[in-house]
Formats: structure tokens, sequence, C-alpha cells
């Protein structure tokens, strides 16, 4: 059977959420996975490409160094240089190497050409005004050291502030033919346009230094540092990786790759300046626009796609199964308010012929075959009406509306009412029925007395129908405990034992016991009554109360169920020693069934009450009760009867019993109708609800809605004497 719950998300919107979290997943994961590969093979790919850039550019710059070497180099070997640096002072010498030098110039990638000669020490730089030098000044200090240290050629590297440009200098000695050095002469070469040419083809985030030696920057986009002579390291924060240290550990043309904060960097070597350099590519999110990335996110849409389709496909599919879930789900409904409704129905009946039964046992003098008769009809009339009882029940757990309605109770009371019910079941059978409890059991608890009641009604019925021979046992223990949510409350715990001597069930049944409709079938059990439904409602009744039941049983042998359940704290009365044994020898119940047999009803004859009901049957039972305490009693048959009676005020009565569903204007409409009439009179009356509905969970609403006391029908003697005692007055 398909039970449906209300919380229940719908089965397609599950599968959108399930759906949606999975492409979330797979969009997680494979975003995480297409990145750390794609960087793999961009950080691959780029190091390729700066160890190439560092490698053509060193190539490049040494090709053109050397190209100027070379020319700078004959200049300075040419014997016209020699002799004009010899004789500065020869007018026709000094013009004609003027002129070679104007000529040679030209040769120069740069077109720039000076000298010196060691004797006027005159300046000379392309066609200016020659200069007076100083060799001492500090700053011309690469004048010493080319004619006095230098055998071939050497280099020096300064930054003109002026021009805003950085020249790598060639310097060669002249010597004579003694060896001896007569002057210099040399080219530069214009290393900031050089570098300059290099950075414009480079991408952007990528960047070339060059670095001599010492770490100072003797390249660089931005011509500053190599005026500041900054140092490598500083220009490059690179986290504590010491680039310097690397470069000058490389061997000659080797390059070696990095991977650094600012991303991929190819340290390299420039053996003929004895410089390194250094190629830096930063990562930028233009790395990943690829073609791989484009095939990714293509790949992306397709699964959004397939999810939608799917979903749409299911979303169809499921269409069908909703609608018969919901056709299940109402049939389900309909079956539990048609049982409801039957077991409301079967009530009223039922009520009839136990009261007028009951009323008639009354009787004195009967004949003992009339009485016997009598007392099977009544057992007859209360079996079916506990049966009765179970199915409104059950199609009340089925609609979730058995409820627990808690109020303080006497522990005594509830046994005596248990055992005196199971006592007259017992009937021919040898069977001894024996009670286990101690006299500190507490006599006061809080719970629904009802609903415990019913636990155990349930499972010693079960014990007295399957024990033909031996004994039944019913044992109560109880401990008390802090309560979980509210340290200033107590709990109760009962642990409650029902054992038998009977036929006892099979393992394979055991496990199907507390399931909805279940019964034992097989040839022992025929003749039993039941509908299968007593320990399935016992199983939720305890589950409502926190507890738990459970069986151990033997085929032949007998069983044992366990149930514990959690009732509240009502104080710390123990039940005590003379109702303990009272209750152990069942004299408590014995004398309180002699009570009830003895009832002597108060005399009430100054009393006149309205009795509302729209079954003369049941008008006949009540009536008859009640005119037992020598009242009178008037009769009406609906509530706007009743309320047109109450509004003439004569005679006027001492109390309502009001039938709770009737045709028309029904119980509770009655009662507000009659409170509305506004007289004293008319508000005070007491009225008591006379229902078949509900064995429990409805009185509440009764007191809320006018009522002062509440009869369930069919009606107890003892509860009717006792509400007509409180009520009806003078
Ligand atoms: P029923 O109304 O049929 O008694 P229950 O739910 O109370 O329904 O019990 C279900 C089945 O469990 C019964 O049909 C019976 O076969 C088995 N059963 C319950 N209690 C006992 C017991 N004390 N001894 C043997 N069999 C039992």
């Amino acid at each position: 059977m398909y039970k449906a719950n209300k919380n229940q998300v719908p089965e397609m919107s599950r599968f959108v959420v399930f759906s949606v979290i999975f492409f979330i997943f797979i969009f997680v994961t494979g975003s995480a996975a297409f990145v750390l590969s794609m960087r793999q093979i961009i950080q691959l790919n780029k190091g390729s490409e700066l160890t190439q850039l560092l490698e053509i550019e060193r190539v490049k710059l040494e090709t053109s160094v050397n190209n100027e070497v070379v020319i700078a180099l004959k200049i300075a070997s040419s014997p016209l240089v020699e002799q004009y640096f010899s004789n500065p002072q020869d007018p026709v010498l000094s013009k004609i190497a003027v002129n070679e030098f104007a000529s040679s110039r030209r040769a120069f990638a740069s077109e720039l050409i000076f000298w010196v000669n060691d004797i006027d020490k005159l300046f000379y730089y392309n066609d200016i005004e020659p200069y007076l030098m100083d060799p001492d000044n500090p700053d011309n200090y690469w004048y010493n050291m080319t004619l006095y240290e230098t055998e071939v050629y050497n280099f020096n590297i300064n930054y003109n502030p002026d021009l805003n440009v950085t020249n790598l200098w060639i310097n060669a000695p002249v010597f004579n033919s003694e060896g001896k050095p007569v002057g210099m002469l040399g080219t530069g070469i214009d290393i900031t346009t050089y570098l300059e040419m290099i950075n414009k083809n480079l991408a952007d985030g990528t960047q070339i230094y060059l670095f001599n030696s010492a770490g100072e920057i003797t390249g660089a986009r931005d011509p500053l540092l190599v005026a500041e002579k900054r140092h490598i390291e500083e220009e490059l924060n690179l986290n504590g990786i010491d680039i310097f240290n690397k470069a000058t550990e490389l061997v000659p043309y080797e390059t070696q790759l990095v991977d650094t904060p600012l991303g991929r960097i190819a340290i390299g070597t420039v053996p003929l300046l004895e410089w390194y350099s250094v190629a830096v590519m930063s990562d930028s999110i233009d790395d990943y626009k690829t073609a791989m990335t484009a095939l990714f996110i293509v790949v992306l849409f397709v699964i959004v796609a397939i999810f939608i389709i799917f979903n749409f496909f299911l979303s169809g599919l499921l269409k069908p199964l909703h609608k018969s879930m919901k056709e299940a789900e109402q049939a389900n409904r309909a079956k539990s308010a048609f049982l409801a409704n039957m077991s409301h129905e079967l009530r009223t009946p039922l009520n009839v012929v136990i009261g007028l039964t009951d009323l008639v046992q009354e009787e004195d003098k009967l004949p003992g075959n009339i009485s016997e008769n009598l007392r099977k009809i009544s057992n007859a009339g209360n079996t079916l009406l506990s049966i009765v009882n179970d199915i409104l029940d059950f199609s009340k757990i089925e609609s979730d509306k058995l409820s627990i309605t808690p109020a303080e109770y006497h522990v005594s009371n509830l046994l005596n009412d248990v055992i005196a019910m199971m006592i007259t079941r017992i009937g021919e059978k040898p069977v001894v029925f024996k009670l286990n409890i101690t006299d500190d059991l507490p006599e006061k608890l809080f719970g629904d007395e009802l609903r415990v009641k019913q636990i155990l009604n349930n499972l010693l019925s079960n014990a007295f129908k399957y024990t033909e021979k031996g004994s039944i046992e019913l044992t109560i223990n109880a401990s008390i405990a802090e309560n979980a949510d509210d340290a200033d409350k107590k709990n109760v715990w009962l642990e409650i034992a029902v054992s038998d001597t009977g036929i006892g069930i099979s393992e394979e049944n055991q496990k199907r016991l507390f399931t909805d409709y279940y019964q034992v079938e097989d040839t022992t059990r025929r003749k039993i009554e039941g509908t299968g439904l007593g320990l399935s409602i016992t199983r939720k009744l305890c589950e409502m109360m926190n507890g738990k039941i459970s069986v151990e049983s033997e085929t032949g042998k007998g069983s044992i169920f366990h149930v514990s359940i959690c009732q509240g704290f009502a104080g710390y009365v123990p039940i005590g020693k003379t109702a303990a044994e009272n209750l152990r020898a069942f004299r408590y119940a014995e004398g309180k069934n002699m009570e009830k047999k003895k009832l002597v009803r108060a005399d009430l004859s100054f009393a006149k009450v309205l009795l509302v009901d729209d079954m003369q049957n049941n008008l006949d039972v009540a009536s008859g009760l009640l005119r037992k305490y020598k009242m009178q009693v008037d009769c009406v048959l609906s509530g706007q009867q009743a309320v047109q009676k109450i509004s003439q005020e004569d005679p006027v009565y001492n109390a309502i019993f009001m039938d709770h569903m009737m045709p028309g204007m029904d119980g509770i409409e009655a009662a507000a109708a009659i409170r509305a009439l506004g007289s004293e009179y008319a508000r005070n009356v007491p009225i008591v609800a006379l229902t078949a509905n509900a064995i429990q969970g409805t009185e509440d609403m009764f007191y809320a809605n006018g009522f002062q006391a509440f009869l369930s029908k069919p009606i107890n003697i003892a509860q009717l004497d006792s509400v007509v005692l409180k009520w009806i007055k003078q």
C-alpha cells in the first residue's frame, strides 16, 4: 500500500535538484582538472618559448657586438692610425687620418666612432669638436684601463642621461711597432634601442633583462634601471628565489627554467659580454584563451543540454506515475475516511446494544439463563466495540490524526481497570494470571492514561486469546530519568513485560508481527477472532511515547512482549504496600467491581435534565440510565429543538446531555446557539457532550466549545455517575 507523505518533495523536483548538484560537481571537478592540466601544458610551452627567446636574443646580441668588435680592431691595427697617434701634430697625417675615421665610421651599425691619442689626449667623437680629456678623472677610468690593462679590447657600459640611452662601449688600444700603447679608439652600441626592439616584439607580460657578473642590470625595457645600476634581485622580487646565484652557477650557453610567483622564467648566459640574461613570462588569463578552452566550454554546454533534455524526458515519464500516486493517495484517504465513518456508524448501534444490555442486567431477579445470555451479549458487544475502536485508531494512524493527550493519572486505577477487564477473559480456562509490581511503583504519572491502557489491553488480550493453559504474567518496572530537553523535568520510563505460556510465534512470523493487518496464519489460530491491527497500533502508540516494543517467543512454549514507554514524572508518591498487595491479589479489582454492581444511585428527584440525540435508541439507553436517579428526563431529537426548549425557560433544566453528531445542527452548534441566547440560565446551564466519534482526543475541543463534561458512548455507568454527581445540583 502506498503511504502518502505531505512533506515529501515530489520525485521530479528531487531529480532536478540531483541533476543540478551533479552538474555542479562535474563543473567543479572538470574545471579543476582542466585548469590544472592546461596550466601544465602552458608552463611546458612557456618554458621552451622562453629558452628559445633567450637563445635567439643572445645570438643576435653577440653577433652584432662581434661585428662591431671586428671593425674596431681592424681600424685599431691600421698603420695609418698608429702613425697618426704617434704624431698627432702632423697636419697632413692628421687630415688623412680624420678622413679615414670619418669613412670607417659608416662601417659601424651605430655610425659612431671615437678616438684619443696618448700625446695630446684630445677626445674625438664623430664630427664634434674634440676636447681635452683628463685620464686621471675617475669617470674616465676606461682610458687607462684600455691603454694599460687591455690586450685586444674591452667593454664598458654607461648611461647617457641627456640622451636617455645606454651605450655599450667597445674600447680597443692602439699599439706602436714597439708594442707601446699610443692611444685608443672604439665605438658604442645603443643597447637601449636594441632592447627596445626586442621587447617591442615580445608578447604582453614577457620581458628580457640583461645583467652583468656583479648583478647590475645592463639591459632592460626601462633604461633607468641600467642608469641606476639596479641589482637584478631587487628588480625581480621572486620570494627568495636567488636568480643571481642561479645565473652565476650556469656554464656558458646553458639555460635554466624556474617557476616563480611571477610566472615561469628562463635564465641564460651571454658569454661574450660575461653577462646573463633572464626572460620573464607572467601568468595571465589570456594563456587560457586556447582551442582547448573553447572545447571544454562546448563540452559543458553539451552536458547541460543533456541534463535538461533528460529532465524533460523524465518528467514526461513520471507524469503518469504521479497521477497514479495521487490517485492512490486519494483512494487511501477515502479508505481512511470510510473506515472512520464506518466505525462511527457501528459504534452508534453498539452503544444501544451494550447500553440496553447493561440496563437490563441491572434488573433484580432475572432468571439464570437470561442473566447468562445477557452477559454473553454484553461480552460480544464489548469485543465488537474493541474491534471497531481498533479500526478507528488505525484509520487515525493512517491519516496522521492519532495524538497523545497527556494528563495526570493514577497508576493503581489504570492497573485495576486493565486487570478487571482481563480477568473476565480467563473464563473456564486453566490459566493463572500474575501481576509483578513492587510497592515503590509511582502512584501518579503524567501521560495519556487511555493510550497506556490500550497498550496493556492489547498485549494482555492477545496473551489471553492465545493461551489455553498455564500462566500469564504482567510485570511493570519504573525508573526515573532526567528529561533530555528540560533539566527541571523528569521522565519515568515504564518497562512492561507481558509473558504467556501460549502457542507462541515462530521466528519468521515474529519479524512481520508489528506490520499492518498481519495475522499469523495456521490451523491452531483459525477459530480466534481478531483484525491483525492490534500490534501495529500498539507499536505506533509505543513510538508516540518515545518507546519501543519487541517480542521473544518460541512456538508451543509461549511469548514475552517487552514494551518501554516514557511518561512524565508527577511526584515521588509510591503506590504503597496495601494497594500493591490488593492489585496483586485482584482484590482491588474485585472491590471496585463490587462497588460497580452495588452502585447506589443518588436521589436526584428534584432535577430535570434535557437529553438531545437524533437516534431514538440512544435516547432510550441514556434516559433509562438517567431515570435511575429518579430525575425528570425530557428528550428531543435535534439541536434546534434543544435550543428552543432552553429559550422557553420553562421548565428550567439542571443540565443538558447533548449528542455530538446530529444532522442539521450538530451538538457543537447547538451548544453555541444555547450560550448565545444570552440569559444567565442559558449561559450557565451545564452541557455534557455524548459522543461515539472518538475514544480520545476530542475532549479539549468540547471544553473549548462551551461544554462542561464529556461522556463517550457506549456510556460507562461509573463515568456517568461521577458526571451526574458533579454537575447536577439543586
Ligand atoms: P489480532 O487482532 O489478530 O490479535 P494483533 O496485531 O494483536 O492482531 O496480533 C497479530 C498476530 O500475532 C495475531 O494474529 C497472532 O497470531 C499473533 N500473536 C499476537 N500475540 C500473541 C501471543 N501472545 N501469542 C501467540 N501469538 C500472538
